[in-house]
């Protein structure tokens, strides 16, 4: 018999200033410092992308210590990498990124999209690290949408997309670092499924769009309350949909650890931290023009 996980918060996801980007951020938020193991959550977009409106082009910068995910929905991304990975991303890929001891990346709309005209639209996830992995060699996972393995409910109503982790033994193609589940869910109007979870993992639900739900107790709704965070109490959650919609759904086993964070590093101390500044000075982390 499965039991539902409590919910711990409810949330808003607030537009927040990047430069001059502006992108919703639901962590961290108000109360919400992470969901251990995930640190940040960014959904930017839908933008309508044009040659007269390109915001969400990001030039080339380093992460180190953690795992920064991206999940397009809309639109064309190119994604370039010091390992020398130079990849086209569609809706629906799923780029993860492992930096370890260090990535320098870039992304952006691609220029032929740019021309086209179109939406963007994607979540940019940071997952951390644990200690012992934080100086590994970086790494970085392309998946194509047509290669996610699907579960759909009986009425076909609901599509769980598993980028990692798994559910009812269809398995994410990704390799993780740590214990953690990630999906991608579609539903239409009345669509309902009850997701397993693993009692010991922190997770959440992420509403892109649409209207939903959870565990009969918490209505999501776009531009109102769009995250719910879960108690380490249950086995699964339940959703249904009031409307078509799209979530991001995850969970993690926590880490436990004490977070250094500065700009693009994640690490453990603060002198981990200056390390990371220095040796990207110093070229260790690669190089991307
Ligand atoms: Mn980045």
């Amino acid at each position: 018999m499965k039991t539902v996980k409590t919910i711990a918060y409810k949330v808003g996801s607030p537009l927040v200033n990047m430069g001059a980007i502006k992108l919703r951020q639901p962590l961290p938020t108000d109360g919400i410092e992470s969901v251990d193991p995930f640190l940040l959550l960014h959904h930017y977009g839908p933008y309508a992308i044009s040659e007269f409106n390109n915001p969400f082009d990001l030039g080339p910068h380093p992460h180190r210590g953690f795992e920064p995910i991206t999940i397009l929905f809309k639109g064309e991304q190119l994604h370039r990498d010091s390992l020398g990975n130079e990849m086209l991303v569609k809706a629906g890929d799923v780029q993860w990124t492992t930096a370890g001891r260090g990535v320098i990346h870039a992304e952006g709309p691609s220029k032929e999209f740019v021309k086209r005209g179109g939406d963007l639209e994607g979540i940019q996830l940071w997952l951390n690290l644990p200690a012992e992995k934080k100086m590994m060699p970086a790494n970085y996972q392309h998946i194509k949408n047509e290669e996610i393995p699907i579960v759909e409910n009986q009425d076909k109503s609901i599509q769980l997309k598993v980028i990692a982790g798994e559910q009812e033994s269809k398995k994410g193609l990704i390799k993780t670092q740590t214990q953690v589940n990630v999906f991608t869910v579609k539903t239409k109007e009345k669509g309902a499924i009850t997701i397993s979870m693993p009692k010991n993992h922190q997770s959440l639900v992420y509403l892109l769009d649409g209207e939903v739900l959870i565990n009969n107790q918490v209505m999501l709704k776009k531009g109102a309350m769009q995250m719910v965070t879960f108690n380490q109490d249950g086995d699964s959650i339940q959703l249904e949909a009031n409307k078509e919609s799209t979530l991001l759904v995850l969970s993690g086993k926590p880490i436990n650890e004490k977070v250094a964070q500065y700009g693009p590093y994640v690490m453990n101390t603060q002198t981990e931290i200056m390390e990371a500044m220095r040796d990207f000075q110093q070229g260790k982390m690669g190089y991307l023009y």
